[in-house]
């Protein structure tokens, strides 16, 4: 990869911005393409993150694929919506499309090179070379910070002198979620811990004792995922433990640990069952449920196996697996506004990975609405949110949904989507709801398309 020298600044700098991954490129561009100056930092090739293998700009550091490219997949349509808002990092990967089914794959170092010459020859972008390890609020101009996952740790500790030690997290601790309509919901009971809170917050997996141990047993025999190189040696914090590694810690860890059974009766036997998994609302509509505390790192496969003998989740539809991780994200529904400023902050903008988006397709996104957002404000015109029925929409709403007490970092599937209308009289197949969504999806997009024609024009 060939770096061009720092150009000294073509325009005056309206905008800085810290990252030049994904989402970085994506918002340098599409600010740019408004007209808007912006100052590009990106830590390469001087220093790289512990994944990155290459020097260059929009570096997809481990598959080529930026997963399925049809729209019944939630990702897909997420595909479609921001083909159809101009994206930069869409151009760059249907030019470089190779052959992978339906999935969109790319040639990784054609599509690198082709991002970083767009965004290093783009006239109102310069881009300097080196790391960010403060915070450059002292000119007084709009900050995007952009840096993703693996944010360097100097800058890591920047931001948390502005976010607080407790609002950002440098390790992902993520419990599968399921279809609410894939539960059997005779073999489960709602009920809350001691009747607390509402009394059917939770959905509750009773076992009884041999269940258990047979459970624990698929557990520790179930395959595991291996620790990246940069991950060898983590501590875990309590709280955020592997489910597996608790269960290995001992028989009954699990029954005193996210299995306790004490202050949930089940009214089908009036008594505390052996042992409970827990599932909790992960909407306000209550269209998904995780299962609470199962952060894991078995492999999905295993996932689905042992996972699937729980009462009630024989034919659960894993709408996202488990995961453990190292990933620096915020705290983004306490922090951040839809505009994805810093609330108490809004000098100091997010966007990528680091917002609590996960993957190359939600990271790209995200840095897509952060620049329509800065673009509508610097311009004085107001910017709607998407709603909840678009694909976009749905995920930048995860981020900000205060009602989720644990923010944890998602992909984009459907159970982020605003519920749709029970057609009277009939259930909808998985088939039906999914055309459902994209039909909804297309019209809203539209529409709100329509509502900010002014904005979009120039993206
Ligand atoms: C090991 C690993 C494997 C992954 N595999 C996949 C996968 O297969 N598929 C998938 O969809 N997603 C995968 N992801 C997630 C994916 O990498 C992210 O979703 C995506 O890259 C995030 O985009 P971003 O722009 O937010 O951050 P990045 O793409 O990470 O970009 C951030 C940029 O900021 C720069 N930077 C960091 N700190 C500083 C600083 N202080 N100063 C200046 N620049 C700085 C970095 O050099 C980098 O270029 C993986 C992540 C990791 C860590």
């Amino acid at each position: 990869m060939v770096w061009a020298m720092t150009a000294p600044p073509k325009h005056p700098t309206q905008v800085i911005l810290i990252g030049g991954g994904l989402a970085g490129c994506e918002c340098a561009w599409q600010l740019a393409q408004r007209g808007i100056a912006v100052q590009l930092h990106e830590m390469k090739p001087e220093r790289r993150t512990p994944a990155q293998t290459s020097d260059s700009m929009a570096e997809l550091v481990c598959s080529n694929s930026f997963r399925s490219d049809n729209p019944l997949n939630a990702v897909g349509l997420l595909h479609e919506e921001l083909r159809a808002l101009g994206s930069l990092i869409f151009q760059m990967a249907d030019r470089h499309r190779v052959p992978a089914g339906d999935a969109l794959a790319v040639d990784r170092d054609l599509f690198a090179q082709d991002v970083q010459a767009a965004v290093q020859g783009h006239p109102l972008i310069e881009v300097v070379h080196g790391e960010v390890t403060a915070l450059p609020l002292d000119r007084g101009l709009p900050v995007v910070v952009a840096t993703g996952p693996l944010t360097s740790d100097a800058f890591a500790a920047a931001l948390v002198a502005v976010t607080g030690q407790e609002r950002l997290a440098f390790y992902d601790a993520i419990a599968p979620i399921v279809a609410a309509e894939s539960i059997d919901m005779d073999q489960v009971f709602a009920a809350s811990r001691w009747g607390k809170g509402g009394g059917d917050d939770y959905l509750n997996c009773p076992m009884d004792k041999p269940q258990y141990l047979a459970f624990v047993e698929a557990l520790l025999a179930a395959e595991t995922l291996p620790l990246q190189d940069f991950e060898k040696g983590v501590q875990y914090f309590a709280g955020c433990q592997p489910v597996e590694v608790i269960a290995a810690s001992g028989p009954k860890s699990l029954r005193f640990g996210p299995m306790k059974p004490t202050g949930l009766d089940d009214p089908r036997t009036g008594r505390w069952a052996y042992a409970v998994v827990q599932l909790r609302a992960e909407n306000r509509h209550k269209t998904a449920y995780n299962l609470v505390g199962f952060q894991t790192k078995m492999r999905q496969a295993d996932q689905r196996r042992v996972l699937g003998t729980i009462a009630g989740l024989a034919n659960a539809e894993f709408l996202r697996y488990g995961s453990v991780h190292r990933n620096t994200f915020l705290d983004s529904p306490r922090l951040l506004d839809g505009a994805m400023r810093l609330r108490a902050l809004p000098q100091l903008r997010f966007a990528g990975q680091i917002t609590g988006v996960e993957g190359y397709v939600e990271s790209t996104a995200s840095g897509l609405w952060t620049a329509l957002a800065l673009a509508s404000e610097l311009s004085g015109t107001t910017l709607e949110l998407l709603p909840a029925t678009t694909a976009l929409g749905a995920l930048v709403q995860h981020v900000i949904d205060e009602s989720v007490p644990s923010f944890q970092p998602s992909n984009l599937h459907f159970g982020l989507f605003a519920p749709l209308p029970e057609p009277v009289g009939k259930r909808r197949d998985k088939a039906d709801r999914k055309q459902a969504h994209v039909t909804r999806a297309r019209q809203d997009l539209a529409t709100w398309q329509q509502a900010h024609a002014t904005l979009l024009a120039c993206g």
